[in-house]
């Protein structure tokens, strides 16, 4: 490559009004569209293309049916009707018959459609007055372009800002970039070629001035690879520069703890919980500290993983914590996992026979100032070896011995800055092994898009004997109670849950009340309800629920205080009342309550879909019990702004990709993104380094890691 071409860099750097009549004005419209620089205008790409040799022509609308057609306009007329409103009658007309166009109160239109001017309108045609004619058709200017193909771009009334605008803006700016040098183009020539990818100087004509549709498809997979590789950069870099510099613990790999807790487990350990411990004993085995999310969907097992993990610590003289996002669930953990290790011996050379009993221990708000101080000096000397708590548990201010392992039981998201609090537990600063456990299913490809920076293990199948939960969807309630006392009677157990009523929690308490006393009084009399929601107070949380435990309650009436984590596997049935108003993650979970044990279960889905998203949501429930396939569906219908969240504020460098529609980009930009990294720092390719900061700056990169 003799002379590089223009980098995006530069074109960032150069202001608008370099271009031929771009004064104060068009800057102004142009930044009301975020069009800052010139780099932000050839990043402004068509919304679509009109392909003028397929659009239909006038001779060819049909009286009463919707049509496209691309119109010249020849005349503009408008005039004030009896009701002082405005009426702007256009005659347009392509090489086949002529058109009238009608815009009641619309008077900008006669402004906006000036004599001359092509555009394309579609609207419903109907014949008026033996004349062929649109009443407030959709327009979209394309202005006197000529060629076969003319993109039509995002117009803003508020910004005055037209297609044409635009398009004339962009074609200058391409021209000039090409009448010097051309795009210079930082992606290896070799990935390209693997990937049959356009130049850049041709993706970007072909985006923007396309003479083929072949040649737009072209182009955008050059620059939904771009995109797509750029953040795999980011996130991969940051992810490696993590890895160098921090120091964690190299855990020993002796198997004494863990084969005494395998070999008391009373079932046999899954092929995939087997492949997942594989690859945590692995990380933990390395001096970089482990960084992985464990997927699992409800009912697979991770706990027994968790478990797993903090003993390959405990083992080597270290301390593990176990964080719960509840404390009913750190009461569940403490419960189920003191069971499973009592007995279990850990080295210990200050006592006379060199071992101790492995000593567990919850800490939540409940535990008492007497406990609190006990439990402290215990993490403090190390006489803890195993700690449950809350996610509050790495904000206290206890400090450790020596913490080894780290699980976060569902949550997802643990940034930055909990890394950095983990770090001041230990007094040499080793950063504990974090394993980070969600049942909420994020399709792979979103996965590696928002935390890109983890390692991500996958536990895909559930242990064997499980009854598929038999799922139906009731109208209205008139035969799902008759379903709960069934249950009851051969001796199962029920959660109804109670509508979820959005922003509210004192509503959705009030429901929850409601529904119980409802029931209480009549459908269900003649059992023993229970009620939970968030407003009871911790004693009474934990009582309802150990009643439950214990069978002493049939029915648990609750709001979504049991979406996660809650295990009852004597609960056979879930009623989920008003269903059309949880997304499909909240129902998946509320549904993983159920059939956590050997009897076959069901779950009820109550009410109306509102909405033919709602229907979708519902029908898909019914249709499968797989969390992945759960989470592709709601991917689909709900875009992906909602798995990227928070993530996708500041500059969306995902302006032409979707994490939906080009999922095998997501990987492939993975793979070469950890191709490129693997030989050499990205400060050595320093154009494409440039770019990754220039897209995914700083600030930019920080956001996607943190929240
Ligand atoms: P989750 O992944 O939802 O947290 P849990 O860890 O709570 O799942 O496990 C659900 C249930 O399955 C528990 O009762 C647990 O004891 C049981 N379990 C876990 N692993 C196995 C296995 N390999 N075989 C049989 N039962 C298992
Ligand atoms: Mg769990």
């Amino acid at each position: 490559m003799s002379d590089p071409g223009v980098s995006l860099k530069e074109l960032e750097n150069r202001a608008l009004t370099d271009l031929h009549g771009v004064g104060e004005q068009t800057s102004a419209s142009l930044s009301k569209v975020g069009i800052n620089t010139i780099l932000d205008l050839i990043s402004y790409y068509p919304r679509r293309y009109i392909d003028r040799s397929k659009e239909a022509t006038v001779d060819s609308l049909q009286s009463g049916e919707e049509g496209m057609v691309l119109v010249n306009i020849e005349k503009v007329r408008s005039r004030k009707m009896r009701s002082r409103k405005t009426l702007v009658e256009v005659t347009a007309s392509d090489t086949t018959a002529s058109l009238k166009l009608v815009f009641f109160n619309q008077p900008w239109r006669q402004k906006q459609l000036k004599e001359g001017k092509d555009a394309v309108v579609f609207g419903k045609a109907d014949i008026y007055q033996g004349k062929l004619q649109m009443t407030n058709p959709i327009v979209d200017l394309v202005g006197d372009r000529t060629g076969r193909i003319v993109a039509v771009y995002p117009q803003s009334g508020i910004a005055k800002l037209h297609s044409w605008d635009v398009d004339r803006l962009v074609a200058e700016a391409l021209r000039r970039v090409m009448k010097v040098r051309g795009f210079a183009d930082p992606v290896p020539s070799e990935i390209l070629k693997r990937y049959r990818l356009v130049d850049r100087s041709s993706a970007y004509k072909g985006i923007h001035r396309p003479d083929s549709m072949n040649e737009v498809a072209e182009a955008r997979r050059r620059l939904v690879f771009d995109e797509l590789f750029r953040i795999q950069l980011e996130l991969l870099q940051r992810k490696k520069f993590i890895e160098k510099n921090s120091i964690g613990i190299i855990h020993s790999n002796e198997e004494g703890l863990i084969e005494v807790f395998l070999e008391r487990l009373p079932f046999d350990l899954t092929n995939s919980q087997k492949q997942v411990m594989d690859e945590i004993g692995k990380d933990l085995q390395k001096e970089t500290p482990m960084h992985r999310l464990l997927q699992g969907d409800v009912g697979s097992g991770k706990t027994i993983v968790a478990v797993f993990t903090i003993l390959k610590a405990v083992q080597g003289g270290h301390q593990g914590a176990l964080m719960a996002p509840t404390e009913v669930l750190a009461e569940q953990h403490y419960l189920g996992i003191s069971k499973l290790l009592e007995e279990l011996i850990v080295p210990d050379s200050t006592t006379l026979l060199g071992d101790r009993p492995l000593q567990v221990d919850i800490l939540t708000n409940r535990t008492s100032t007497v406990e609190r101080k006990r439990i402290s000096r215990g993490l403090e000397d190390g006489t803890v070896d195993f700690i449950i708590g809350t996610h509050s548990l790495i904000q206290e201010s206890v400090s450790f011995n020596s913490l080894g392992a780290v699980v976060i039981d569902e949550q997802h998201r643990f940034g930055v800055e909990q890394r950095a609090a983990l770090k001041e537990k230990n007094k040499d600063e080793r950063i504990p092994d974090i394993l980070v456990m969600t049942a909420t299913p994020i399709p792979r490809t979103a996965a590696m898009t928002v935390y890109g920076d983890l390692d991500v293990s996958v536990l895909d199948e559930l242990p064997p004997g499980r009854i598929p939960i038999s799922t139906r969807w009731e109208a209205d309630d008139t035969l799902v109670w008759k379903s709960v006392k069934d249950e009851v009677d051969s001796g199962r157990q029920a959660y109804v849950v109670c509508p979820l009523i959005e922003d509210s929690e004192k509503l959705q308490v009030h429901s929850a009340e409601e529904v119980f006393n409802d029931l209480s009084q009549g459908p269900l009399k003649d059992l023993n309800l229970g009620l939970l929601h968030g407003r009871l107070d911790k004693e009474d949380k934990e009582e309802t629920m150990r009643s439950f435990r214990l069978g002493e309650i049939d029915v648990l009436v609750a709001t979504t205080v049991i979406e996660v984590g809650v295990d009852v596997p004597n609960a056979s049935i879930v009623v989920i009342l008003d269903a059309a108003r949880f997304g499909i993650a909240q129902l998946h979970q509320l549904r993983g309550r159920v059939g956590r044990g050997e009897h076959p279960s069901q779950c009820l889905l109550v009410g109306d879909a509102t909405t033919k998203e709602a229907e979708e949501r519902i029908k898909a429930m019914v249709r499968t019990t797989d969390g992945f396939e759960l989470a592709e569906v709601d991917l689909e219908l709900r875009g992906e702004g909602t798995v990227m969240g928070e993530r996708q504020k500041g500059r969306n460098d995902l302006r032409l990709a979707s994490l939906r529609r080009d999922k095998e980009w997501v990987e492939i930009a993975r793979t070469e993104a950890s191709g490129v990294l693997a030989e050499r720092d990205l400060t050595s390719n320093k154009e494409l380094s440039e770019e990754v900061t220039l897209f995914l700056g700083e600030s930019e990169a920080d956001y996607l890691l943190k929240s």
